[in-house]
Formats: C-alpha cells, sequence, structure tokens
C-alpha cells in the first residue's frame, strides 16, 4: 500500500447497543483491514457477542455506525439478506439442520438465497467440505459426525456463500477438548489465506500465532488493543494481565 490506506473490510464508529436501561456497548471503535484476522477477548458478559450480532445485524445497535467495504449497514433501507449473505457468522453452537445432510446444510441457502441450480450448488459444496478435511462426509446427517465435524461443516457453509468477513463467536467453546485443534486448524488454515476475521475467543494460543491484532473488552469498552503476539505476551493494562492469568 502507498500512503492511501486499503479501505478497512469493517468498520465501526462509537457503536453503541442498550438493552433496555443498560448499556453494553459503549462506544466501540474499530476497524478490520482487508485480509486481517482481529481476535476480541474479554471477560464473560462483556459485550462479545452483541458485538458480533451486530456486525450481521442479529442485534440493531442504538447508535453508531457499522461500514462493511465502505457501505453503511446500519442505514435503514439496507438489504438484510443480502448484508448477511457478505457476513459469515460461526456460533458456538453449530446450529446446522439435523434432518438434512450435510451437503443440503451447505446447499440450502445457494440455492434458496443465491438461486444457484443444484449441480452448481453441490460443486461448491464439495469444495468447502474438502477444504475443510470433510469431502468424504456430504451424504452423512450432522447425528453422525463429531461436534468438531459439524463445527467444520458450520465453517463450510458459512464459507460456501463467499463472504468478505467471517465472525466465529467462540466456535470451540461447546467442544470438548480433543476436538477443538481440529476447528482451530480450519481457522488458521483461513486466516492463512487472507479471510477477513472477527473471532472471539478464549484460545490464548490461537491468538497469539493467527491473530493479527487483539481487541480486550471490558464493560462494553475497549480496554487495550494491539498486536497480537506483543499484547498477549506482554500486556500494557493490568485489567488484561489479570484477565490473561485468569484464562491461561
Ligand atoms: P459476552 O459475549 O462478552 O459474554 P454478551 O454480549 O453476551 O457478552 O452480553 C453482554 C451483556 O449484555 C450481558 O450483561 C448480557 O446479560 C446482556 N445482554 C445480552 N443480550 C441481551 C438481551 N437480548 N437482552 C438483555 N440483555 C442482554
Ligand atoms: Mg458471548
Amino acid at each position: 500500500m502507498t500512503a492511501q490506506q486499503a479501505r478497512p473490510a469493517l468498520e465501526l464508529v462509537d457503536v453503541r447497543k442498550s438493552f433496555g436501561p443498560v448499556e453494553v456497548l459503549k462506544g466501540i471503535s474499530a476497524q478490520v483491514a482487508p485480509g486481517e484476522t482481529v481476535c476480541l477477548v474479554g471477560p464473560s458478559g462483556s459485550g462479545k457477542s452483541t458485538l458480533l450480532r451486530c456486525v450481521n445485524l442479529l442485534e440493531v445497535p442504538t447508535s453508531g455506525t457499522i461500514r462493511v467495504e465502505g457501505e453503511e449497514i446500519t442505514a435503514p433501507q439496507v438489504d438484510l439478506n443480502a448484508l448477511r449473505a457478505r457476513i459469515g457468522m460461526v456460533f458456538q453452537h453449530f446450529h446446522l439442520f439435523p434432518h438434512l445432510t450435510v451437503r443440503r446444510n451447505i446447499t440450502l441457502a445457494l440455492t434458496r438465497v443465491r438461486k444457484l441450480d443444484k449441480d452448481q450448488a453441490d460443486e461448491v459444496a464439495e469444495l468447502q467440505l474438502s477444504r475443510v478435511g470433510l469431502g468424504q462426509f456430504a451424504d452423512r446427517r450432522p447425528a453422525a459426525l463429531s461436534g468438531g465435524q459439524q463445527q467444520r461443516v458450520a465453517i463450510a457453509r458459512a464459507l460456501a456463500m463467499e463472504p468478505t468477513v467471517m465472525l466465529f463467536d467462540e466456535a470451540t467453546s461447546a467442544l470438548d477438548p480433543e476436538l477443538v485443534k481440529g476447528v482451530l486448524a480450519v481457522m488458521r488454515d483461513l486466516a492463512g489465506t487472507g479471510m477477513t476475521m472477527l473471532v472471539v475467543t478464549h484460545e490464548m494460543g490461537f491468538a497469539k500465532e493467527a491473530a493479527d491484532r487483539v481487541m480486550f473488552l471490558e464493560s462494553g469498552q475497549v480496554v487495550e488493543e494491539g498486536n497480537a503476539h506483543e499484547l498477549l505476551t506482554d500486556p500494557r493494562t493490568d485489567r488484561l494481565r489479570r484477565f490473561l492469568s485468569q484464562v491461561l
């Protein structure tokens, strides 16, 4: 890049969110550059999920502006389906449809929202499933897969929509310990391929290795942010230091 910086993939300007009288997000401003992976860390109840949910408008911010590739998604006339196709989200619980095959879980939105025909959609599903190491499981139902495999299907499903930004909300927190590694490996690969990612995680090893930047959220405010490795190795604030001593 020259002096002209690349346009942020994601930009938040003074985003606030209240539930009733309680302000949960107290003016969050942040930018995520194209291809950057930012880990959002912080104690339970600090507003991490609410922030991610605001980015794909599962929650509407009380005030502030969110832009995806420069386009204001908090504008009143925004097309929610089009927006959500550009923002992939992976949750703690995988939310796969139990009665559908793995392949159909992935192709459903492709045929219904993206209007691909069945063959095209199947092709995309095969491609994304092999990307997460599950090419051979397309005909199974989710229940026949381990939790880690199901989460990788959820990732493949999000990727199939060719999102601009991927959001992960504690994607490995509900998994048995031995299944966490495989999911983190997929996420690490994804970060390495230049996907723009905003990742809520308590996996500090992952954050240190795979993230470009870390934001530490407490009580709805960004308390500290910076280079992932530096910040997690040598936090500047006592609050982050204390938090890290509890999660590590
Ligand atoms: P985190 O993901 O960091 O644990 P959350 O974003 O889930 O935090 O929650 C932040 C705060 O907002 C918590 O105090 C939670 O109880 C509150 N909160 C979240 N969603 C709602 C809601 N829909 N209605 C009322 N309060 C909520
Ligand atoms: Mg949460």
